[in-house]
């Protein structure tokens, strides 16, 4: 059998746009999803990096030219300063020459007097005399102070030698700010200590170097040394009077000749500065300038804060890049998942169906066409299809493919799908095809950019359509075609014949003691009789000549020929002595003669109908009027002998178009009135001439052998019944179906209700079989075995028209008979007759006795009901209760459940009060 694809065609092709889309995109790979922040990290680092060391590079500049600065200002101060201190060196040699010739007898005040030592390097000059006691002075006021505890003093007057020294006044360093001192030993004329000569210079004099404009705010100047540790410093601050010292007190500092270093930590005033110095080569002093770090690195500073700021941009820029990057390689990772997943999903969905799938691309031109297609995905089974491997098929060209397989360019049929979406097509291979499919079902789909293509194979689906052909046109017994097949084939044939203006015959063949071997010898003989006459019919014709097993014994021969009527003479006559030769069945020899009725097309008819009809009506004639011989139709025959063939034909018709349906009258308890059961009654709905009984149509059916397909149709339509009521929730009770004898000729009851209660899921306790006491009369093998059957399937079996046969109660007893349903004559009786009665009572008695229920039938008033309950009568049935009802009627009889009038119920008093309810 074919397995249907796993995969709708929607959800298909829903799959394969997804897949379309996966390989279309530029796969982002999970990896990136980490790449991004990793990258960015690095990127930054890198940018940092750049920053610092730039930075670092930048200061490392500025603080060499701040040293550089600082020691050239160093050795500009420091010759600043050798000046200034030989100008003092000047003036106090002159002053011991010219005291020295004065003998002693110089006065400052008269000097003074005479323009010298107007500069404002001099804060006075004086000459202290070996006692240390100022002798004259260019300051007034000095003169008789006494330096006799200063400690140039004492140096002076303990060392001849005459070189100047410095000093601060009474050694006090931090004088220094106000005054520095110049001093020289003189010395008598016998060599001998005379005093000393002070020059008393301003410290500031020597700071007076200090600009705020060349060495900044925080720049700095100092003179350093001296015997007597001179410190002069001058800065910013401390332009407008003394302050706190703020260069460093550690001279080791400045050990060397000359140096520049970063004193970062060196200032007490916690200022980090750039410090330069140079030692005088001639006096013992050293000139330092400091100058301010931070205004020496403010440009590296504003580098660096620009850079950094430029940094920090570029950090936030792709910190948030990165971010984003990942967030959007995460998503399209996800979705890549998903898309992996579904990919898988649908592999597996395909893998596992039958259909061969493909995706295909189209590959184009420079001009934009399509000059072919790639496969770029395909399932194992679409490679089988070809004889490739999966892996092999993929990446292949369309073209390769191609050999013609579906009778057009393969290509071409793709780019027309490509252009109008779809296609589809089923088409049978040819005989050498490459392929591995007989019959190919193909279906293009264009999904974005490509060809969803799936391709199945239909060969076993075809074969079965095929073969159910088949079999539908053919007879299974005799394996000539069918009715169904005529039916089909008549009309074309008739358009034939009236095209070539020709006539045909129509031979309608009935077999005459069918009926009586089928009783006779059993059905099994009946079949091979009919094989046989088959065989005959066919050996009495030409090839062109068709022969159809119409229905039961009935053939049909089809003649075509430009003068039918005397062909089919011959025919007919040849086909009535042909059947004059008995048959051989089994051992026996069956004497089997044949009735002919003839049609002629157009003379008796212009349709098929009208022809079979017409055929019929000749061959029931013929036989009427003595079996074994042929007849042609002619509308003179009796028009009742017409009416009975055509309403055998639409019986026929009513079949096929389904013109039947079951009405339903319940049985109940003759005691409670409780709803046990209902009967399911034939109604035949004609379209004109309304409903028909089946008193009337029932006879004609068992008699032509329909019987069999109107009683497969009853039991289908009981079990859907039973089904329909089932699903709309209903308390099911059971139904009773009547059941002719002649259904029981083929031994197929059983097992049609079985395969009935199966289709609809009815369960067998829900099913009854009603079958008339006559069809038990005698001892038929068939029918018993047939019952059995029927009972060993779970369901019960009644005896219809009880009374009316010959059968003994023993025997209804052995076989297994569940209950009577006594004929409604015998109900009609009860209340009219004595015997009535009694005869009743007796059927009830016995039937108890031997186990079996009994129901009363055609209960139509309350006093029938009344004695059957009187007679322990078990159910009644009957125009009393209800009559036979169309389905939908049913449901609100078996939610009342109860169905009789209160005052019937056998419980009720003998003569009940009626209440008249005013108004109702
Ligand atoms: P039956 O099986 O004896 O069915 C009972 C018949 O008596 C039904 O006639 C029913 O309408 C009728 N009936 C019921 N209650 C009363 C009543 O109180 N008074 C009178 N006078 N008649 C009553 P219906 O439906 O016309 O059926 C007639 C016969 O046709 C049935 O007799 C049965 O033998 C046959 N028949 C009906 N349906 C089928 C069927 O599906 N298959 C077969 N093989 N025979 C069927
Ligand atoms: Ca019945
Ligand atoms: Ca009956």
């Amino acid at each position: 059998m074919h397995r249907p694809a796993l995969v709708p065609g929607d959800f298909q092709a829903m799959l394969t746009m997804s897949l379309f889309q996966v390989q279309g995109a530029s796969r982002p790979s999970r990896l990136f999803m980490l790449l991004w922040p990793l990258a960015a990290a690095v990127l930054i680092a890198l940018v940092w990096w750049m920053a610092v060391s730039s930075a670092g590079a930048e200061r490392g500049q500025a603080l060499r030219s701040a040293l550089k600065e600082a020691d050239a200002a160093a050795q500009a101060y420091e010759q600043y300063l050798t000046r200034s201190v030989a100008q003092m060196d000047q003036v106090s040699l002159q002053l011991r020459q010219s005291w020295e010739q004065s003998h002693g007898r110089l006065d400052l005040q008269d000097l003074t007097r005479a323009g010298m030592f107007l500069d404002s390097a001099f804060l006075a000059v004086s000459i202290v005399d070996r006692l240390g006691v100022v002798l004259t002075s260019t300051r007034a006021g000095d003169i008789g102070k006494s330096y006799a505890g200063a400690d140039f003093f004492a140096f002076h007057r303990n060392n001849n030698s005459s070189s100047l020294t410095i000093g601060t006044p009474n050694g006090a360093r931090d004088a220094a700010h106000a005054a520095v001192l110049f001093t020289r030993r003189l010395e008598t004329a016998d060599d001998e200590f005379g005093g000393v000569v002070v020059v008393t210079a301003p410290a500031r004099y020597f700071t007076s170097f200090y600009m705020p404009s060349a060495l900044g705010r925080d720049g700095m100047v100092a003179t350093m040394g001296g015997e007597s540790g001179l410190r002069i410093e001058q800065g910013a601050a401390a332009a407008d009077g003394p302050v706190a010292s703020v260069f460093p007190h550690d001279a080791s500092l400045w050990s060397a000749p000359s140096g520049a270093v970063l004193a970062a930590g060196a200032f007490p005033d916690g200022r980090a500065r750039v410090l330069a110095w140079r030692r005088s080569p001639v006096y013992p002093l050293v000139a330092l300038v400091a100058l301010s770090q931070d205004e020496a690195m403010a440009g590296a500073e504003l580098y660096w804060s620009d850079s950094r700021n430029h940094a920090l941009l570029a950090t936030v820029c792709l910190a948030l890049m990165a971010v984003l990057a990942a967030v959007f390689s995460r998503r399209a990772a996800l979705r890549q998942s998903a898309e992996e997943d579904l990919r898988i999903a649908y592999r597996t969905a395909t893998e596992n169906a039958n259909d061969g799938f493909y995706m295909a691309l189209p590959l184009r031109g420079a001009a934009g066409d399509i000059a072919d297609f790639e496969i770029v995905d395909c399932n194992e089974r679409g490679a089988y299809f070809y004889g490739r491997a999966r892996r092999a098929m993929i990446g292949t060209r369309l073209s390769t493919l191609d050999g013609g397989i579906f009778g057009e360019s393969l290509v071409d049929s793709y780019r027309a799908a490509m252009q109008n979406g779809f296609h589809e097509e089923e088409r049978e291979m040819p005989a050498n095809h490459r392929l591995k499919i007989q019959w190919a079902h193909r279906r293009l789909v264009r999904v974005g950019n490509g060809l969803a293509v799936t391709l199945r194979d239909i060969s076993e689906r075809k074969a079965h359509v095929e073969e159910l052909q088949r079999l539908a046109n053919e007879d299974l017994l005799t394996g000539l075609p069918n009715r169904h097949w005529l039916m089909g084939e008549l009309p074309g044939a008739l358009a034939q014949a009236r095209a070539g203006g020709g006539e045909l015959a129509l031979l309608f063949i009935d077999l005459d003691e069918f009926k009586y071997v089928n009783d006779v010898h059993g059905h099994a003989a009946g079949d091979l009789l009919l094989k046989a006459a088959g065989e005959r019919l066919c050996s009495q014709l030409r090839p062109g000549d068709k022969v159809v097993r119409f229905g039961g014994d009935e053939f049909i021969v089809l003649l075509a020929a430009a003068c039918a009527r005397e062909h089919a003479e011959r025919v007919a006559e040849r086909i009535v002595s042909a059947f004059g030769t008995p048959f051989l069945i089994g051992d026996e020899l069956l004497e089997v003669g044949t009735s002919i009725g003839i049609s002629i097309y157009p003379r008796d008819g212009t349709d098929a109908a009208a022809l079979i009809k017409q055929g019929d009506i000749a061959m029931y004639a013929g036989k009427t009027e003595g079996k074994g011989q042929y007849r042609f139709f002619e509308p003179s025959l009796s028009r009742t002998l017409q009416a009975r063939v055509q309403f055998k034909h639409s019986l026929v018709e009513a079949i096929e178009r389904d013109q039947f349906e079951l009405y339903y009258q319940p049985r109940v308890d003759a005691r409670s009135g409780e709803l046990c059961s209902m009967e399911a009654l034939l109604r035949w709905i004609h379209p004109e001439r309304g409903m028909v009984s089946p008193l009337e149509f029932i006879p004609l059916a068992e008699s032509s052998g329909l019987i069999v397909r109107l009683g497969a149709l009853v039991m289908d339509k009981a079990c859907a019944q039973i089904a329909a009521w089932r699903a709309q929730g209903l308390a099911l009770v059971p139904v009773s179906i009547n059941v002719s004898p002649k259904q029981f000729v083929r031994g197929e009851v059983h097992r049609q209700l079985a395969d009935c209660l199966r289709r609809h899921a009815v369960s067998p306790s829900l099913l009854e079989v009603e079958i008339t006491e006559s069809a038990m009369l005698g001892e038929q093998s068939d029918i018993l075995a047939e019952l059995a059957a029927i009972r060993a399937l779970g369901i019960k079996l009644h005896v219809d028209d009880f009374g009316t046969g010959y059968s003994s109660l023993s025997q209804l007893q052995k076989l297994k008979m569940d209950v009577l349903k006594v004929d409604r004559a015998f109900t009609a009786e009860l209340g009219r007759s004595r015997e009535g009665r009694v005869f009743f009572q007796a059927i009830v008695s016995m039937a108890h006795a031997l186990g079996m229920g009994v129901v009363a039938e055609g209960v139509e008033t309350p006093e029938q009901l009344r004695i059957l309950q009187e007679l322990d009568c078990n159910e009644v049935q009957g125009y009393l209760l209800a009559r036979p009802l169309p389905a939908a009627e049913l449901p609100a009889l078996m939610v009342r459940r109860f169905l009789f009038p209160p005052n019937m119920v056998a419980a009720a008093p003998a003569a009940p009060v009626q209440l008249k309810l005013v108004g109702s």
